[in-house]
């Protein structure tokens, strides 16, 4: 079905940070397949532990134990010091599970409406719930009616969550993203999430986070919200996580590690032996290489150079980074920077209409880093000449 807008091209295989079309031409990536591809393609260790796990078993069923899931579900604890994961197949399916356990624990408490605040220009994915929680009316239209149950607040405003938490006694939790991606890359203040810890503690809220494009390493920490001294109640993750193997995950902790029960929620294929071996092998592999660490080390790279190239450029409103998330934000919709780039041989991406977005690998060398920065301020200072001022 017609669900994208296609650009022209076609990729037959990649390498590291570069794809290949059919006709043999390589492109720079500086998307990542929309941060998904971490470790870029085609990492050996990934490939190994796919066609390892290929021969020695696909999928049985959660029926069964799969300790290529238990020892993942380990280790994404060890990391994030949660307590719990539930598998998914997929970031809205992740989320999807993440609203089930706020309405769970909600009814649990005998609140009979449970509602969930959610953010202006958010993203938690396209199935009925997910979107209806988006902050987004394009990602809605045409699909209502909407799900209830979701209390829409501004982002990176503590004050309007403490006036919502005076007057409405049906909140059960907070969903944000620690960083928005599809909203522009947009980053709170810091005190945000642990402003939102402090009023989830005092009003008895679960704290969700969606660190489904920021988790994994690329924000320059493992999970968004370890920049800051906080834990949340509970989180979801996808993209990154298997490389271009679809897997999600939410993760719990505390009261919310422990409300589903048998048989109130479950996933056919979500966590077998395939996903979850190649996830852990991810996440050995980003570990090994140091990428978390070389994560805010190239952001920082991209940053400053990109500023510097673009210091007098007049169309440039801010460049933001938090890691490999960086959105320059210009002053005109700029999608058509996109079909320039990839004249140029360059990924990129545009959302929000004015944020040219870079998602690149977590594994670019200086060199390849320093090629996105001269070829996106080249293709922006010649976009800003067709611009009215
Ligand atoms: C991509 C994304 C989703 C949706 O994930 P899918 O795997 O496409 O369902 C949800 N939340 C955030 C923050 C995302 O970036």
């Amino acid at each position: 079905m017609p669900t994208y807008g296609r650009l022209p091209v076609s990729f037959v295989k990649g390498s590291g940070a570069w794809l290949e079309d059919e006709a043999g031409e390589r492109y720079l990536d500086a998307l990542s397949g929309i941060a998904v591809c971490g470790l870029g393609h085609s990492h050996p260790a990934v490939t190994a532990a796919i066609c390892e796990q290929a021969g020695t078993l696909l999928h049985t069923s959660n029926l069964y134990g799969i300790p290529q899931q238990q020892k993942l579900a380990d280790r994404l604890c060890e990391l994030s010091g949660m307590e719990n994961v539930f598998f998914s197949n997929s970031g809205a399916e992740a989320n999807e599970a993440a609203i089930k356990l706020a309405r769970l624990y909600g009814h649990n408490k005998g609140i009979d409406n449970p509602s969930i605040i959610v953010v202006k220009s958010s993203f938690h994915g396209r199935t009925l719930a997910t979107l209806s929680a988006t902050g987004n009316r394009k990602v809605q239209a045409g699909f209502e009616p909407l799900v209830s149950g979701f209390i829409r607040a501004p982002y990176n405003d503590l004050s309007a969550l403490e006036e919502i938490a005076t007057h409405s006694k049906e909140v059960v939790a907070i969903m944000v993203e620690p960083v928005q991606g599809e909203g522009g890359v947009q980053i709170p203040d810091s005190g945000y999430l642990s402003g939102i810890r402090t009023l989830c503690d005092q009003q008895g809220w679960l704290m969700i986070l969606d660190e489904i494009q920021t988790g994994i390493g690329r924000t320059g920490q493992w999970f968004g919200f370890q920049h800051e001294a906080l834990q949340p109640d509970v989180m979801t993750l996808a993209k990154g996580l298997g490389n271009g193997l679809p897997i999600g995950a939410c993760l719990a902790q505390e009261e919310a590690a422990t409300l589903f029960q048998p048989g109130m929620h479950g996933s056919t294929f979500g966590g077998n032996p395939l996903v979850t071996r190649t996830a852990l092998a991810v996440l050995d592999t980003i570990e090994k290489e140091g990428l978390v660490k070389r994560a805010a080390e190239l952001g920082e790279r991209i940053q400053q150079g990109l500023s510097t190239a673009l210091k007098e450029n007049p169309q440039l409103c801010e460049i933001r980074n938090h890691g490999l998330m960086v959105g320059i934000e210009l002053k005109h919709p700029c999608a058509s920077l996109v079909a320039d780039a990839l004249k140029q041989k360059l990924l990129i991406n545009v959302t929000a209409e004015r944020v040219v977005r870079l998602l690149p690998p977590l594994i670019l060398s200086n060199d390849e880093a320093d090629q996105i920065v001269s070829q996106v301020s080249q293709l922006i200072e010649r976009w800003s000449e067709e611009q009215p001022s």
